[in-house]
C-alpha cells in the first residue's frame, strides 16, 4: 500500500550503504566510523558484573543517578563548570537519539533550524520530521566555521542553530574565538543552540576542546551532546548523554520518556564506575593522534591530497588529481576495484559544491588495518 513519505528525498544512510558494499566486496572498511580493535577488558567485565548482579531492568528515565553524578564530575574537571545531575543531565541511547530528541523537544512546525554543511546526515531529516525548515549554510572553503554565513541566515523564525566540534565529516574544530562569535550572534535572541560534541576527546596537537559549556552565554541556551561510543571504542553500545539547563531539559525529557524511556541499564552501571578514572578518557587524544599521523604519513605515497585534520577520527582527502568522477561513483569504484571503502562527502550537503572531489577515511583502526589500506590506496 503506497503511503506518502515523510522523508521523500531520503534513502538509506551512506554509512549503511558503504559498510554493506565493503562487506560484499571484502574491502577494508574505512567508511562508517567505528573502531576495529577490542575494547578495554575492564569495561566488559564491569558490564558482565552488572548483569550478574541483577541490574537488568529499566534504569530511571533520566539515567542512573551514579552515572549522572560521574558525568557531572567529569564535566566539572574538564570545563570548570557542571550541571545538576538531577535536573540537567540525561543519559541517552547514543548521540543520534539525543540529537533527535532535542530537535523534537523544541522545533515547532515552520521553525527554522540553521545547519552548517557538510553536516552529519541525521540533522536535516530530523528537523523535517518535526515540521521544521532546515536552513543550510556552509563551512568556509578551508572547512572552517564561517560565522558570517551563520549570521546572515538568522531570521525571526530561527529556532535553533546546530554546530559540531570536532567536525564530522570535515575533521576541523571550533576554537574559543568561534564560540565567542557564536555567542555574539545569538545574544538577544531566543535561539536554542545544539552543540554536537560527540568527538570531544578527539582533539589533536595539544588544542583544547572549545566546548559550548565553557561559554556561560552559550551553555545557558544549549543542548550539548556527547557519546560514550567515541571515547571508549563502543559505538555499538549506542550510549550517550545530553547536558542542558533545567528549562530545556524538562522539555527534552518529555520527549525522551516516550522515545526510548531509558538507556541500557547494565552498561550505565559499568560506565559509572569506569569513567571515574580520568586516564580512561585522557589518553584518547594521544592514541588517535598517532593513528591520524600514521595514516597521513602513509598517504604521502598516494595521489590523494589530505586536508588538515584537527579532530575527530576522520581524515578527508581530495582526489581531484586521480579522477573527475563524482564522489559517489568514485567511492564505489575504489571499494570494488581497489578494496577500500570510504565515505563520499556529497551526502552531507543539501547541494554539494560543484566539482568538489572529497572522500572521508575513518582512521579508528588497528595499525595493521591502516597499513593495509594505505598500500591499496597508494596503487590508485
Ligand atoms: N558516526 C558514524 C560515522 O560518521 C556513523 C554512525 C552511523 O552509522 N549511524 O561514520
Amino acid at each position: 500500500m503506497p503511503i506518502p513519505s515523510k522523508l521523500p528525498r531520503v534513502g538509506t544512510t551512506i554509512f549503511t550503504v558503504m559498510s554493506k558494499l565493503a562487506a560484499e566486496c571484502g574491502a577494508i572498511n574505512l567508511s562508517q566510523g567505528f573502531p576495529d580493535f577490542p575494547i578495554d577488558e575492564k569495561l566488559s567485565v564491569l558490564v558482565h558484573q552488572a548483569m550478574s548482579a541483577g541490574h537488568n531492568q529499566y534504569a530511571p528515565m533520566p539515567g542512573l543517578p551514579a552515572l549522572r553524578e560521574a558525568i557531572a564530575a567529569k564535566v566539572q574537571r574538564l570545563y570548570g563548570f557542571s550541571y545538576d545531575p538531577e535536573t540537567e543531565i540525561t543519559v541517552t541511547s547514543g548521540g543520534t537519539q539525543a540529537i533527535f530528541t532535542a530537535i523534537g523537544a523544541v522545533v515547532h512546525p515552520g521553525d527554522e533550524v540553521i545547519i552548517v554543511d557538510p553536516a552529519y546526515d541525521c540533522y536535516s531529516p530530523t528537523v523535517e520530521l518535526f515540521g521544521g525548515k532546515p536552513v543550510h549554510v556552509r563551512l568556509g572553503d578551508d572547512m572552517k566555521f564561517d560565522a558570517n554565513a551563520v549570521q546572515a541566515a538568522i531570521t525571526p523564525r530561527t529556532r535553533m542553530l546546530m554546530i559540531n566540534t570536532p567536525h564530522n565529516p570535515a575533521g576541523t574544530i571550533l576554537r574559543e574565538a568561534d564560540m565567542e562569535r557564536i555567542a555574539a550572534i545569538l545574544r538577544g535572541t531566543d535561539i536554542v543552540l545544539l552543540s554536537d560534541e560527540v568527538y570531544e576527546h578527539l582533539v589533536f596537537d595539544g588544542e583544547p576542546h572549545a566546548s559550548a559549556i565553557k561559554q556561560p552565554e552559550l551553555r545557558d541556551r544549549a543542548f550539548v551532546i556527547f557519546s560514550f561510543g567515541k571515547v571508549f571504542h563502543t559505538t555499538g553500545w549506542k550510549m550517550g548523554y545530553v547536558l542542558a539547563p533545567k528549562e530545556l531539559m524538562i522539555e527534552f525529557r518529555k520527549v525522551h520518556q516516550f522515545n526510548v524511556f531509558s538507556a541500557n541499564t547494565p552498561i550505565q552501571h559499568a560506565l559509572a564506575t569506569y569513567m571515574k578514572e580520568p586516564a580512561h578518557y585522557e589518553n584518547v587524544p594521544v592514541f588517535y593522534q598517532a593513528k591520524r599521523d600514521r595514516f597521513a604519513a602513509g598517504m604521502k605515497g598516494s595521489r590523494f591530497k589530505l586536508l588538515p585534520c584537527e579532530g575527530s577520527y576522520f581524515q578527508t582527502a581530495d582526489y581531484s588529481a586521480i579522477s573527475d568522477e563524482d564522489d559517489m561513483a568514485f567511492a564505489q569504484r575504489v571499494t570494488r576495484a581497489f578494496g577500500v571503502a570510504t565515505i563520499p562527502l556529497s551526502p552531507f550537503y543539501k547541494a554539494p559544491p560543484v566539482g568538489q572531489r572529497l572522500l572521508r577515511f575513518c582512521f579508528a583502526k588497528q595499525d595493521a588495518t591502516l597499513d593495509a589500506a594505505i598500500e591499496k590506496l597508494c596503487r590508485i
